[in-house]
């Protein structure tokens, strides 16, 4: 078998390790500038919205045609985007264009997924353009990148953006990170639904805490996130407050809150639940087993997530 990378608009064949093809497509990010470029190079403002419909939306991938489709996204949308923040563009432009030199790792990291949980699914990882509205989003089979924040960091100019967009940005260490991240929400039941997940505050917690703390263990890397170093400076009065609001759903105070968090203190859910995963699995003898039983958590099913956190032995 092999494995399908598609680079600008060639197409390379890769062999992967566990036999299975595995789409990483970028096309929509060159598809995009090519689009940017001609619509710099047109002076009449009412032929605009064309161009973005002709260069990109009609050769859209898969990946693109599903985030189109997803966020109603629309040509008229883009072209104010792009007029509003020329300094983001012109900052972000090679950011974008680099997620090519992450295919290699994307792939090994694949591999490693697979070693460590033969469940693995591996899902298709589109890499597109929005217009500052996303770093993405993931089904259950697909990662959608929205490549021109999950690629900025913070040497690009951000200024005007959304708080929120801004916060992400400035910690952030491109996409690669996003997409370790990623994995493990498609392995999960109904892919990344963020806080619409049926459960309670500890559920929400854990099912972005094991992301981060599987992305860990494929990295190979701690994950260098403001909300890790913020939550062992406050580990005992979090987890005081934690314990009061665990089994209820209000998440203000713990998650997607970093466009009225500033100062280290946000996503402070993904600290928490990043910590019970890790707990869980050291105490674990089988490795293996306390892999699979963290991807696999049945959200809905609260009394196992009581459970799961009683054997962590986090809270004695
Ligand atoms: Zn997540």
């Amino acid at each position: 078998m092999k494995a399908i990378l598609f680079i600008s608009s060639l197409l390379l064949h890769c062999a992967t390790a566990f036999g299975q093809s595995v789409v990483v497509e970028t096309t929509d990010v060159n598809n995009f500038w090519i689009a940017f470029d001609s619509l710099k190079a047109e002076t009449d403002v009412n032929r605009h919205e064309q161009i973005i419909r002709r260069h990109y939306f009609e050769k859209a991938t898969p990946g693109l045609s599903e985030f189109i489709k997803l966020r109603a996204w629309t040509p008229h949308r883009f072209v104010e985007t792009i007029a509003k923040h020329p300094t983001f563009w012109q900052t972000v432009r090679h950011k974008t264009l680099g997620v090519n030199n992450n295919l290699p790792q994307i792939r090994q990291l694949f591999k490693q997924y697979k070693k460590i949980y033969k469940n693995f699914a591996p899902p298709e990882i589109y890499f597109v353009m929005g217009y500052i509205e996303t770093g993405g989003t993931t089904t259950q089979k697909q990662v959608l990148i929205g490549t021109e924040i999950a690629a900025a960091d913070s040497t690009v100019n951000t200024e005007g953006l959304h708080p929120l967009v801004q916060s992400f940005i400035s910690s952030n260490k491109g996409a690669f990170s996003i997409v370790a991240h990623e994995l493990t929400h498609t392995q999960q039941k109904g892919g990344d639904l963020g806080g619409k997940r049926n459960t309670n505050l500890l559920g929400l917690c854990l099912a972005e805490g094991s992301c981060e703390f599987i992305a860990e263990l494929l990295l190979k890397q701690n994950i260098d996130r403001p909300y890790m170093a913020y939550g062992k400076v406050h580990e005992k009065e979090l987890w005081d407050k934690f314990k009061g609001e665990m089994h209820e759903k209000n998440t203000a105070d713990w998650l997607y809150n970093g466009g009225y968090k500033k100062e280290g203190d946000a996503d402070l859910g993904y600290y928490i639940g990043y910590t019970i995963c890790k707990a869980y699995y050291e105490q674990a003898r089988n490795k293996k087993k306390a892999i699979r039983q963290i991807i696999e958590l049945e959200y809905e099913n609260t009394a196992m997530l009581d459970s799961f956190l009683k054997k962590s032995r986090l809270l004695l």
